[in-house]
């Protein structure tokens, strides 16, 4: 097992205690949870009477107050004996989040008092026909006088069973999409909550994880944590700040594969000696020590920042994106190692494979979606070419700037609906990208002018210029689109910019962009770069 050289002395006791509880109270019981899927409460309630109660929740407020670099030190200890027993653990917090973020000052003396005192506090956000597109959510919250009355049903919650209360995604607004999402705290013990489904999960199975019924609960309106319709937004920030602990446990999860591995490879014998002295396995055991360091490096890195308040959703999403690739890759070649033994569930790998795949399948590869625009400024460079000839820059502006609008949007739109992603080009941008054809449009028709291939400025309305035959090849395509391409991207750096001044969207982004770069659910490529990031992860 590796160790931390960054380490505070705290820190190293803190991971010494779970590690001596998990190796006594949880590994001889690790393969019956598994089996049987049961989710050890009374361990994992031992385990937080050691001081973990509210690990997340500040002390003013009832909790452990640990940071955020101490807690993914425990959490990857914990793993390294049960993934499932750290997802209960940590979920113990994970409906606070919210109220630290967004709630009043008596809201967070309340709950965190509730959660020091031993409540679990579940999240319930994915249902059943919305998972990554979070927004697109039919719980409802219809306001009742001073209470509000909540119907809806959610799906896969960790700890759904056996949590205490949940905070809940509700519309309260269904006619504003995301921004009529407003969150909402309730208790478990309110007439019309009950628990649904038993998630039969592939890995992990020692983690809870349940459908939640509302059934025309009433909760007051003070349960509503921040005003009505900022719940998407809430959710949003909450996710970039938790993204470094949240990959914690699966580090834990190919630091025990590792291990297992190099154990396995210097006592299994293949062709007279250890199959650790074949060059084959350790170049495979070089690879899989350098991505768990790298691993760790990066979730170190990305918990620091948090630490010191900065939430940078780029590394976050990296941090998320290559952990969890990287994690399961490495089980992958232990398991290997492991040879057809690494396929028996009387040895660790399999299982090891299998809690290390919950990881990466929670991971949103969401694409950057350009294509829209391309698409939108290619169907219209067409048309002018098909056409046989180029607008001035006068026709331009009454013409063919309305018509990039309105393609941009019709395109963009048609393309999310289809990919359901929610990336889309707004107005604004289209009107960026018809300034960006008129700059292009215009700049190389000068260009043209000059070389004596033809006159396309002109000053009347009705002064639509032909090109003359020998310039309208396909050779001329090629020539025309790459640089109004180039400028239609300047154009559109530009309005970022503009955007970026004004504190609006920028381009390209759904309508529920945090602005602060705390995004989860957004593969924009103008968003100051942060969101590029989220091509290879998902939210
Ligand atoms: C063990 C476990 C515990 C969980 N715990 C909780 C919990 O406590 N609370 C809670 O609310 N939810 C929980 N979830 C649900 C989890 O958040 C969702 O499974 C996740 O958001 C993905 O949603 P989905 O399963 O509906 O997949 P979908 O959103 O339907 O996605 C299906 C596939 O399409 C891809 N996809 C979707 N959108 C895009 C896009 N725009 N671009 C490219 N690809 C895309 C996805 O990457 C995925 O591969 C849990 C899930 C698991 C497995």
């Amino acid at each position: 097992m590796s160790k931390f050289q960054l380490m505070t002395k705290d820190q190293e006791d803190l991971v010494a205690m779970v590690h001596d509880f998990m190796g006594k109270k949880v590994d001889p019981y690790v393969d019956q949870w598994d089996r049987e899927s049961h989710c050890p409460m009374e361990e994992v309630r031992e385990l937080m009477d050691l001081g973990f109660w509210g690990i997340d929740v500040p002390e003013e407020y009832g909790g452990a107050g640990l940071d955020v670099t101490t807690i993914m030190y425990i959490r990857q200890a914990m793993a390294y004996h049960d993934a499932g027993f750290t997802n209960t653990f940590s979920a113990q917090t994970f409906g606070w989040k919210p109220v630290l973020l967004a709630g009043t000052e008596e809201q967070k003396k309340y709950w965190g008092q509730r959660l020091a005192e031993g409540a679990f506090w579940a999240m319930c956000i994915t249902e059943p026909q919305s998972g990554s597109d979070a927004g697109n959510c039919k719980t409802k919250a219809v306001k009742d006088g001073d209470e509000y009355v909540i119907t809806g049903g959610k799906t896969f919650i960790t700890n759904g069973g056996v949590s205490d209360l949940y905070t809940v995604t509700c519309s309260t607004d269904p006619s504003k999409g995301k921004h009529g999402i407003s969150l909402f705290i309730v208790e478990r013990d309110r007439p019309g909550v009950s628990v649904g489904k038993h998630e039969d999960k592939m890995g992990i199975r020692s983690s809870n994880t349940t459908d939640v019924v509302f059934d025309e609960v009433r909760v007051p309106a003070d349960h509503m944590i921040g005003a009505e319709g900022t719940g998407f937004k809430t959710l949003m920030k909450m996710l970039s700040r938790t993204r470094p602990t949240g990959v914690a446990p699966a580090v834990g999860v190919a630091q025990r594969a590792l291990d297992l591995a190099i154990e396995y490879s210097r006592t299994r014998l293949s062709f007279g000696q250890p199959i650790g002295k074949l060059e084959g396995i350790q170049f495979k055991l070089a690879d899989m020590e350098m991505k768990l360091q790298c691993c760790q490096s990066q979730l170190a890195y990305s918990a620091a920042l948090v630490d010191k308040g900065i939430y940078d959703t780029l590394v976050g999403s990296c941090t998320k994106c290559f952990v969890s690739e990287a994690v399961l890759d490495i089980c992958l070649q232990a398991q290997q190692i492991y040879g057809g033994y690494g396929y028996s569930k009387e040895y660790p790998l399999e299982k090891l494979v299998r809690d290390a795949r919950k990881q990466y399948v929670n991971v949103l590869r969401v694409q950057a979606t350009t294509l829209p625009i391309a698409v939108a400024s290619f169907v219209t460079m067409v048309q002018f070419l098909m056409q046989g000839y180029l607008p001035s820059l006068y026709d331009s502006l009454g013409i063919y700037i309305p018509l990039i609008v309105v393609n941009c949007i019709i395109l963009g739109r048609a393309e999310a609906y289809a990919s359901k992603n929610p990336v889309l080009p707004s107005a604004f941008d289209g009107l960026g990208m018809g300034l960006g054809f008129t700059c292009a449009i215009t700049i190389l028709g000068a260009v043209r002018e000059l070389i004596g291939a033809g006159t396309i400025l002109s000053t009347g309305s009705s002064a639509l210029v032909t090109i003359p035959e020998s310039v309208y090849t396909p050779a001329s395509i090629f020539i025309l689109a790459p640089g109004a391409f180039f400028v239609l991207a300047m154009c559109i750096a530009i309005m970022n910019k503009i955007k970026a001044k004004h504190g609006m969207e920028p381009a390209q982004v759904p309508d529920y962009c945090s602005k602060d770069g705390s995004c989860d659910s957004c593969a924009n490529t103008m968003c100051g770069g942060k969101a590029f990031a989220e091509e290879k992860k998902q939210a």
